[in-house]
């Protein structure tokens, strides 16, 4: 199951920046841009993580927060604050209210997803695992490591990402154009070829021992991780 992650922010093109980082880092995304948009969308389906911005028009983030906790299933649900700089005492408020992090605007992506990151292991051991895992294939993202059964596979830093995309969503078929956003960014243009090439790379390197190919090509559609036979087996 993939986190859902709830972004509350007034700020759109913060929104926008949030929701394509987060995406690319294989969450879901939902999002408010205001207090009451927000216990809506609580109600609607439950996220695994908020960040909640601390100015929000009407309903400030503090009593955004506090709604929220008094709220049934969303009371152990981690709220991230997003301050401005200079907001100190604000932020210890904000943890007092049942904020269990903040992180100051103007912030990372990267350092952002690390501290989603921890906070999700906190709250959720298994939803922020750093080992991907599909039939005998074990990817350890946080060594960086590939393992097909015993044997360690070598791959160039493409291949890895892609690879860590697949493994997401085992059985999931993406497009050669959704390959090339999450894998290489929408703001750099490649040739759609070019996701054939890597692909072609990728299974070199997974199936050097010529075990069964993990890689699916649905013609005309894309690319998917399967398991080998799956129609047979069905
Ligand atoms: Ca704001």
């Amino acid at each position: 199951m993939t986190p859902l992650i709830l972004i509350v922010e007034d700020e759109i093109p913060l929104v926008t920046l949030l929701r394509y980082n987060l995406e690319r880092e294989g969450f879901r995304v939902a999002e408010a841009h205001d207090g009451e948009e927000a216990l809506l969308a609580v109600k609607e389906e439950t996220p695994e993580l908020i960040l909640l911005d601390w100015m929000l028009p009407h309903l400030s983030g503090l009593e955004v927060c506090r709604q929220l906790r008094r709220h049934n299933g969303v009371r152990d649900v981690p709220i991230i604050m997003l301050t401005a700089r200079g907001e100190e005492a604000d932020k210890l408020r904000g943890l007092d209210s049942g904020a269990d992090d903040y992180i100051t605007k103007p912030f990372s992506p990267a350092e952002l997803i690390a501290r989603i990151r921890a906070v999700l292991r906190r709250a959720q051991p298994a939803v922020a695992s750093e080992i991907l895992q599909f039939e005998d294939l074990i990817m350890d993202l946080a060594a960086h490591r590939v393992r097909r059964g015993a044997r360690e596979v070598r791959l160039g830093p493409t291949e890895f990402r892609l690879l860590r995309h697949l493994l997401r969503s085992p059985g999931r078929v993406y497009s050669r154009e959704q390959l090339l956003d999450a894998v290489w960014g929408r703001d750099i243009y490649v040739e759609p070829r070019t996701v054939d090439v890597h692909i072609r790379r990728l299974r070199k390197a997974l199936n050097a021992d010529s075990e069964p190919d993990l890689i699916r090509t649905v013609r005309a559609a894309g690319y998917a991780l399967d398991r080998p036979n799956v129609v047979a087996r069905a």
